[in-house]
C-alpha cells in the first residue's frame, strides 16, 4: 500500500468553501513559514479510500475479540465518547471565570464523589496524567506524611517482585530506596518476607490485588495491618480495577492511597499511549498533602500538573458510571471475572492455566509443557490466532511464567464469543500436534507477519521523508 504523500500528484485538490470574507488575524511575519509545507495533494475520494483501506488494514477492538483487556483497551460505549464531545466541556478554558464553569465543576465534584465510594478513600485528585503520574504523587502523599510528623528515618519502599515495572520506579522517582521482596510462587505476597523487610525505616508498601498474575491475594488485610503496626502506609495500584470495581474496595483492604487509572477501567480509549487520568485518592489523613487545582500554590502543595489535569477523561469516567448506575458497576465487574473464568475452563485439556484456581479479571496459560512437546512456542500461538482473525493475547508475561500468554476477555464479551475464541484455541492447540512448522511461519494471512521487534522498537521510522 503506498503512503498519502507518494499518491498525491500536484493540482489534485477537493471542494473547499469559499475564503472567509471577515478580517482575519494575521501571524506575524516572523512566525510565518517562508515555504508552503509539502503536504499531499489528493482528491477528496482518494483521501477517504486511503484512510477506508488503512482500517482494513489493522486489528482494534471493533474488528474482533481482543484478549488484551483493560489494561489495553477494552471497549468503551459510544455514548460516552458523545458526551465528551460536548460544546460545554471542550469550549472551555481553564482560566475562564468560575460563574460559567459551574457545569464542569460538578462533573469533578459528582466523579470524585463516586469514585471515593468505589476506592474506599475520602478525597481525590484528577491531576495526574497517566497510572505512573498518579503513583508518583500518591507515594509523595505518604512521603509528606512522614516530613510532617517529623519522622525523617522511613526511606524504604517495599515492593514484591511481581510488581508493575512502575512501582520500583516511582518509588525511586520519590527518593525512596527499593526493597524487593520475593512473591510466593502465585504471585501472592510472601508474608515470612514481608515480615522481614518491615522495620523503622519502612516508608510505605505498594501493591496490586488482584496480583498482576491475576489472583486475589487471600492475607490482604493482614499484609495492610503489618505494615501499620510497622508505621509505614499502603499504596494500592489501583491502575486497572475492572475485577474488583464496585465489589472491593482498596480504603477496606486497608490501603491508605491509590490511584485508578480512569483510561483502564472507566472508558477512555488509550491505545497508542493516548492522553490518560490517573485520579488518585486517599483517606482523609492524607487529603492535607493533595495537590491543589489552583495555578499557584501558595501553601507549598505538591503540583504534578496544571488545572484540572486531562477533563475530559474525567467525563467520559463519570458518563461511564452514570450509565451503569449503582448496581450497574458491581456486574460489569463481576461479568469481567466471569467472562475469564469461564473462557479459562473452556481452553483447559488443551493448554493449561498456569493456576488451575478462580482467577479475578484475567488468566495466565503455561505453554512450558506444550513447548516442549511440540517445539511451537507461546510466540508461535500467538502469531496462529491473527489468521483465524483474532488479535494475539499478551505475551511473555508475567515474567514469572516463562512461556505465558495472558488473557482478559472483560465485561463485554458475550458467551458466542467465548465460545468461538475457545474453539479457535483448540484448532490452534491440534494444529501444533499436526503441522507445527506451518505454525513457526505464521501468521500467513497478515499484512505484515514478523517484524523485527527490537529494531521496530529502537529505531521506528514514524516520519516520511520526501525525496530531494
Ligand atoms: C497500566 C498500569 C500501570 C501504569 O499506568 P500508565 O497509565 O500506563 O502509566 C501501573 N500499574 C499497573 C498494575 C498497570 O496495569
Amino acid at each position: 500500500m503506498k503512503l498519502i504523500f507518494e499518491k498525491s500528484a500536484p493540482g489534485r485538490r477537493s471542494q473547499l468553501l469559499d475564503r472567509c470574507d471577515v478580517e482575519q488575524f494575521e501571524l506575524p511575519e516572523k512566525f510565518r513559514r517562508a515555504e508552503k509545507a509539502p503536504l499531499p495533494q489528493l482528491s477528496e475520494i482518494d483521501v477517504d479510500r486511503h484512510y477506508s483501506e488503512l482500517n482494513t488494514r489493522v486489528h482494534g477492538v471493533n474488528t474482533s475479540f481482543y484478549p488484551l483487556g483493560s489494561c489495553t483497551m477494552k471497549y468503551n460505549p459510544r455514548v460516552n465518547e458523545e458526551i465528551a464531545a460536548l460544546p460545554g466541556f471542550t469550549g472551555i478554558h481553564p482560566l475562564a471565570p468560575e460563574y460559567s464553569v459551574q457545569g464542569c465543576k460538578e462533573v469533578i465534584a459528582t466523579a470524585k464523589k463516586y469514585l471515593c465510594e468505589i476506592s474506599g478513600m475520602d478525597d481525590m485528585t484528577f491531576q495526574p496524567a497517566a497510572g505512573a503520574h498518579g503513583e508518583f504523587t500518591g507515594v509523595m502523599l505518604i512521603k509528606q506524611y512522614h516530613q510532617s510528623r517529623g519522622d525523617q528515618k522511613r526511606c524504604k519502599i517495599i515492593v514484591p517482585d511481581s510488581a508493575h515495572g512502575t512501582n520500583p520506579a516511582t518509588a525511586a522517582m520519590c527518593g525512596f530506596e527499593v526493597v524487593n521482596i520475593a512473591s510466593a510462587p502465585d504471585g501472592c505476597v510472601d508474608i515470612e518476607a514481608l515480615k522481614a523487610a518491615l522495620g523503622d525505616d519502612t516508608a510505605g508498601l505498594m501493591l496490586t490485588n488482584p496480583n498482576p498474575v491475576g489472583l486475589f491475594d487471600e492475607n490482604i488485610l493482614e499484609i495492610t495491618r503489618l505494615v501499620h503496626e510497622a508505621g509505614g502506609l499502603c499504596y494500592y495500584d489501583g491502575a486497572n480495577l475492572n475485577a474488583v470495581m464496585g465489589v472491593v474496595r482498596p480504603g477496606d483492604m486497608g490501603f491508605d492511597c491509590t490511584h485508578m487509572n480512569l483510561h483502564k477501567t472507566f472508558s477512555t480509549p488509550h491505545g497508542g499511549g493516548g492522553p490518560g487520568a490517573g485520579a488518585v485518592g486517599c483517606k482523609a489523613f492524607l487529603a492535607p498533602f493533595l495537590p491543589k487545582s489552583a495555578l499557584m500554590d501558595e501553601e507549598g502543595h505538591i503540583q504534578v500538573r496544571s488545572f484540572e489535569g486531562n477533563f475530559l477523561i474525567v467525563v467520559r469516567a463519570l458518563a461511564y458510571l452514570l450509565t451503569l448506575g449503582k448496581e450497574g458497576v458491581p456486574e460489569a465487574s463481576t461479568n469481567a471475572v466471569l467472562n475469564a473464568n469461564y473462557l479459562m475452563h473452556q481452553i483447559k485439556g488443551t493448554f493449561e492455566p498456569a493456576f488451575d484456581r478462580i482467577c479475578m479479571h484475567e488468566f495466565v496459560l503455561d505453554l512450558g509443557a506444550f513447548k516442549k512437546e511440540t517445539g511451537v512456542s507461546a510466540l508461535d500461538v500467538a502469531k496462529t490466532l491473527i489468521d483465524y482473525g483474532m488479535h494475539p493475547p499478551t505475551m511473555y508475561f508475567p515474567l514469572i511464567v516463562h512461556e505465558a500468554l495472558m488473557l482478559e476477555p472483560t465485561e463485554t464479551e458475550s458467551k458466542d464469543t467465548l465460545d468461538w475464541a475457545a474453539e479457535v484455541f483448540r484448532k490452534v492447540y491440534e494444529l501444533a500436534h499436526q503441522d507445527p512448522e506451518y505454525m513457526h511461519e505464521a501468521p500467513h494471512h497478515a499484512q505484515i507477519g514478523r517484524p523485527d521487534e527490537v529494531l521496530a522498537a529502537r529505531k521506528p521510522v514514524v516520519r516520511f521523508r520526501p525525496a530531494e
